[in-house]
């Protein structure tokens, strides 16, 4: 039974983070996000992007980092 309820509890988890990535920007009106968000490879922190993309050395995703 509480098997069950685990299941349920990582399902609603999952659809709200789901729901949350559909308007991104809804809740960021003005934020300079794109100025201060980086994507960075794990393996190869010289291999830096602007916007979400794949490492050129590896294929890895890449991470998102925030400027400081
Ligand atoms: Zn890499």
């Amino acid at each position: 039974m509480k098997k069950i309820v685990s299941v349920l509890i990582i399902s609603a988890m999952v659809f709200v983070s789901c729901t949350n990535t559909d308007k991104p920007e809804r809740k960021t009106i003005g934020a300079a996000t794109d100025t201060a968000t980086l994507y960075q490879c794990p393996m190869h922190p010289e291999v830096t992007s602007t916007k979400p993309d794949t490492c050129s050395k590896c294929g890895m995703d890449l991470d998102k980092v925030e400027k400081k």
